[in-house]
């Protein structure tokens, strides 16, 4: 199972006409440059990954047949630390993919200030058409063959779409193995009985929710009775819908891979999870009316719009039909920058995701430093401490958006960018 690459005079990562999530994290540093100042003069360094690893991961299909599948792990810039982000399982993960999510990953950590630089890791593979034993198998010679560049102070990995904590927990000790020591901060994400940290799996979808707090006090929507619409029901979507449906929120539409489920009176979103718990999906949910035109779903009228599946979701396409104040980047790269513009323009609040889901990082940044010291935080201490990076890190995007009169995204672009090139100016080149 391998993919031909399209050829371009320029290699395809360069090409700033591949549309493609790499191309559009180009013409995101393409926007931050002008207000770079004179670090500017680093910013190529934004836009070439450090080191690009494709691996071929071969394994044993159950029934003996041998099977191939390529796997990437990008280090995207290390500049203010070890690499630091997750590794995703999907049919469709493609190196520009990889590479985009593993720069935004960069441009993230910054974002939030923790000593991280940005990697991802995927395999492109449909994991459902895997047993648990291949899953095991798959996950094991994927580490394996990127335990060259991966360790605890030099690239860590973390779950994303498709990968969980058994994972995470496979990873790990296969690292183990391989290096003859057991070092459980080569990974985050993992289950609590391995080193993992009290509160990583509602981490994202709670940052979601401050930094969503934050940005609705601005816009005067009280949250208490907002009108929230969420794509994704996911570890994202569906924690950020139960802390905005338990902040008195009326959840009124949610969307996943199946369908789209409506109630104007707001979603029982603890019913909704128990329901997509039994039938693996929101369709079918008997306290909604089914949306039957998927699109349609960018129609409905909200306060807060909580994109939280996949990328390149908001189009030139849907954007004019979106009727929201604030949208929340729970996804990674799900507004592309024609849809960013049109939305702007009609004055809605976009917090982006490099801010907006930052929460996940950040307690894996928590559960890295608890690994180190073996000594373990209260989840209440977690929370806390959470909310304070995340409400931080919005304040002070808040403020450059209104000093230099820029959007959100290209606000933490600015910050984040900003403390990349200056840790890379102040170490300068090697040799
Ligand atoms: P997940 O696999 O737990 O959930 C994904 C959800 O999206 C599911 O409900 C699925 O049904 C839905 N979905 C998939 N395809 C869809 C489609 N075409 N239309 C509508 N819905 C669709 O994944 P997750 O961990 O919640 O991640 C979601 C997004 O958030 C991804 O972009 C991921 O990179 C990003 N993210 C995740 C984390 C994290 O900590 N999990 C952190 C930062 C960013």
């Amino acid at each position: 199972m391998t993919t031909a690459h399209p050829q371009h005079a320029l290699p395809s990562y360069l090409n700033p006409d591949d549309l493609g999530p790499w191309g559009v994290y180009l013409q995101q540093i393409d926007r931050v440059t002008p207000h770079l100042g004179a670090l500017s003069r680093w910013v190529e360094t934004l836009k070439r990954p450090k080191r690009i690893l494709t691996v071929d991961v071969p394994i044993e299909r159950d029934d003996g047949s041998i099977a191939h599948y390529e796997g990437y792990r990008v280090q995207h810039n290390m500049s203010r630390g070890p690499g630091k982000g997750g590794v995703r399982f999907h049919q469709d993960v493609t190196l520009s993919e990889v590479m985009a999510l593993s720069a935004w990953m960069t441009v993230k950590n910054a974002a939030v200030n923790v000593p991280y630089g940005g990697a991802k890791g995927g395999i492109r593979v449909d994991p459902k058409t895997l047993s648990r034993g291949e899953l095991q198998r798959l996950t094991r010679r994927y580490t394996s063959e990127i335990s060259l560049i991966i360790g605890p102070n030099k690239d860590i990995p973390a779950p994303d779409v498709n990968t969980n904590e058994q994972v995470m927990a496979w990873m790990m000790d296969s690292y183990a193995m391989i290096e003859g020591n057991l070092s459980t901060g080569v990974v985050t994400g993992k289950p609590i009985s391995l080193g993992g940290s009290l509160g990583r799996r509602e981490a994202t979808g709670r940052g979601v929710f401050v930094v969503g707090r934050e940005a609705a006090a601005q816009r005067g929507v009280a949250i208490d009775g907002a009108r929230v619409a969420i794509q994704g029901f996911g570890n994202v979507g569906g924690v950020a819908a139960t802390m905005f449906a338990d902040a008195g929120a009326r959840v009124v539409a949610v969307q996943d891979h199946t369908g789209t489920v409506v109630n104007e009176g707001g979603l029982d979103i603890a019913q909704l999870h128990k329901h997509v718990a039994e039938a693996g999906s929101v369709s079918g949910f008997p306290g909604a009316e089914a949306l039957l035109d998927r699109d349609a779903f960018w129609g409905i009228e909200s306060d807060i719009l909580i994109p939280a599946a996949l990328e390149q979701q908001i189009t030139a396409d849907n954007a004019p039909r979106i009727r929201t104040k604030i949208i929340l980047e729970g996804a990674n790269g799900p507004t592309t920058p024609e849809a960013d513009d049109i939305l702007t323009d009609k004055d809605v609040l976009i917090v982006p995701d490099v801010l907006a889901n930052a929460g996940g990082v950040t307690v894996s940044y928590f559960e890295w430093v608890q690994d180190f010291s073996s000594f373990f935080w209260s989840e209440d201490e977690i929370n806390a401490r959470l909310t304070h990076i995340m409400q931080d890190a919005f304040k002070s995007v808040w403020s450059v958006a209104q000093e230099k009169k820029v959007t959100l995204r290209t606000a933490t672009f600015i910050l984040a960018c900003t403390r990349v090139l200056q840790a890379r100016e102040v170490r300068g080149l090697y040799p």
